[in-house]
């Protein structure tokens, strides 16, 4: 098994105080590399840290639009500076979230924006996290032209607007949910994507996979998620492995 989780919290102090353990543990089951996502500014320097310390982790590093309250301009010009790190190969995680009816939209927007620029400075793909707009979001990559392509964490839009960002250079993140048989949308995209367009994740500490329900999700649940998408497409796990870990690697320009 190779494993590739293109989206896990493991720099995250208060989700991992046990964080050697739990990389040791999804190294047992076959992980090899994973991208660690940014939310504030406050956790980049814990993140770029553990990246640079441990083979085959990487940094994605970048203003979450769910916590605009704790961003701030400053926090933009740091992340255009640590950008040239050896370890960053994304900006991550942005995008917008409409999911709560109260949400600013236009400060989600300007911050989305603004980040999209850096990384098209610096040549980098981006992780992106949607909720309620994926149209809004895909026509923002348009009308930016943004060139980079990346990686939709926790896909939980349309075929239609998954085969609309793959059109631009995106990847289509499967996690925990797929393991739910209630995830019909989800399951169903997951089965009828390419396989050359999937990438997996746990997100860890979030997204508990089945059965976990109320525990904190684990990264070793990679395995997990690989199993329960080769068997809704009918693949061998391995070869999942393989071929959405080779997926990352060319997103990432790791190869
Ligand atoms: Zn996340």
């Amino acid at each position: 098994m190779e494993l590739f989780d293109t989206h896990c919290h493991l720099d995250i102090d208060e989700c991992f105080p046990d964080w050697a353990e739990q990389l040791a543990r999804a190294r047992a089951v076959g992980l090899s590399a994973m991208l660690l996502p940014g939310v504030t500014r406050r956790g980049w320097p814990g993140m770029l840290t553990m990246a640079r310390q441990h083979q085959g982790l990487y940094a994605a590093p970048g203003l979450h639009p769910m916590y605009l309250a704790r961003h701030s301009e400053a926090d933009l010009a740091a992340l255009d500076a640590i950008a040239t790190e050896p370890q960053v190969l994304a900006i991550g995680e942005i995008g917008l979230d409409y999911y709560h009816a109260n949400a600013d939209r236009q400060a989600q927007q300007r911050l989305f924006e603004a980040q999209l620029l850096i990384a098209r400075r610096h040549e980098l793909p981006i992780l992106l996290h949607v909720r309620k707009a994926h149209d809004q979001v895909l026509a923002t990559l348009r009308r930016k032209h943004f060139p980079f392509g990346g990686i939709v964490h926790a896909y939980n839009g349309s075929l239609q607007q998954a085969e609309a960002f793959i059109k631009l250079g995106f990847l289509i993140a499967v996690g925990g949910a797929v393991t739910w048989e209630r995830s019909r949308k989800i399951r169903a995209t997951a089965q009828a994507l390419p396989l050359d367009c999937l990438t997996l994740e746990t997100d860890a500490p979030d997204i508990p996979i089945a059965g976990q329900t109320g525990k904190r999700n684990l990264p070793e649940h990679i395995l997990a998620i690989c199993q329960a998408l080769a068997v809704l497409r009918g693949e061998a796990p391995a070869e999942l492995a393989r071929q959405t870990t080779a997926n990352a690697r060319r997103l990432l320009r790791l190869d």
